[in-house]
């Protein structure tokens, strides 16, 4: 497989808020402005008592650009009263996006234990086309990220880019697209192929980045900086460039192991990691 050529510089460089969780929303800022990163994707819980149009113009006041807000999605429910609430919750996100100036809301699409993937993937294309009026007179898009099968029981119906790209179609809007996520995709047989037809149909949004640790002691929590797993990551973003992807490269790292050390330590391992190893 061809390979990337090593990054070097941090101009692609977007870190998740969540990756540096001990931090608030303004260190968080500060300390990756001080970095040299260029990019920030901003968690729900962030925003939290704060208004999302202030915390926009801090952060780019920062020098940084907000890469999107994340995250929407939970669209499946047993009951059309939640179903209905997933939709409202969904447009309270379009809506922070919009005043934060997200371009992109990333959605975890959800999934129901006991209610068939077919059924949760219908409420999800359902959900989604719902906020799709709000979506447009506010010009914020809206990214699909496929789930590792793992997850197809209670986060996401949508577990594989065919099946995302298969959502893209069916909604066709040029507002809907994926989040590509090398977590979730890494293992794919089909990733090369699937990733074509995304690129085709212009609708790769976002590329995250983290690794797949050996074994996982964590189904959420216990993912590995870049470098540290068995993810070909270079591998990876070769695909995606070659397809046409030139956007921020995100680092998404849920890790109860990293989240014991201090953010700083961790922020200078990311840049190592990003420079050696994505
Ligand atoms: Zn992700």
């Amino acid at each position: 497989m061809t390979k990337a050529a090593p990054l070097s510089d941090f101009s692609r460089l977007c870190i998740h808020t969540i990756t540096t969780k001990g931090w608030e929303l303004e260190e968080a800022v500060d300390r990756y402005a001080e970095a040299g990163v260029s990019g920030v994707t901003v968690w729900r819980q962030w925003l939290e008592g704060r208004n999302p149009s202030e915390s926009g113009d801090r952060i780019r006041a920062a020098g940084l650009e907000v890469t999107s807000l994340c995250r929407g999605g939970f669209y499946p429910a047993l009951e059309e009263k939640s179903r209905k609430e997933a939709i409202e919750d969904n447009k309270r996100a379009i809506e922070d996006a919009a005043a934060l100036g997200a371009p992109l809301v990333v959605l975890v699409c959800g999934a129901v234990p006991g209610q068939s993937l077919t059924e949760s993937r219908k409420q999800i294309t359902d959900g989604i086309a719902a906020t799709l009026p709000l979506a447009e007179s506010l010009a914020v898009k809206l990214a699909i990220e496929p789930l590792h099968p793992m997850y197809a029981d209670d986060r996401s119906a949508i577990n594989t880019l065919a099946s995302a790209n298969d959502a893209c179609d069916a909604l066709n809007h040029p507002l809907v697209g994926i989040a590509f996520d090398v977590y979730h995709l890494w293992w794919d047989p089909d990733l090369e192929e699937q990733t074509k037809r995304a690129a085709q149909a212009e609708r790769i949004f976002a590329y995250h980045v983290c690794d797949w640790m050996t074994p996982t002691g964590d189904l959420l929590n216990d993912r590995g900086l870049m470098g540290e797993g068995c993810i070909d990551l270079r591998g990876i973003r070769a695909i995606v460039e070659e397809n046409g992807f030139r956007g921020m490269i995100e680092v998404e790292v849920f890790s109860d192991r990293w989240w014991d050390r201090p953010p700083g330590e961790l922020l200078e391992a990311i840049k190592e990691a990003y420079l050696q190893h994505t």
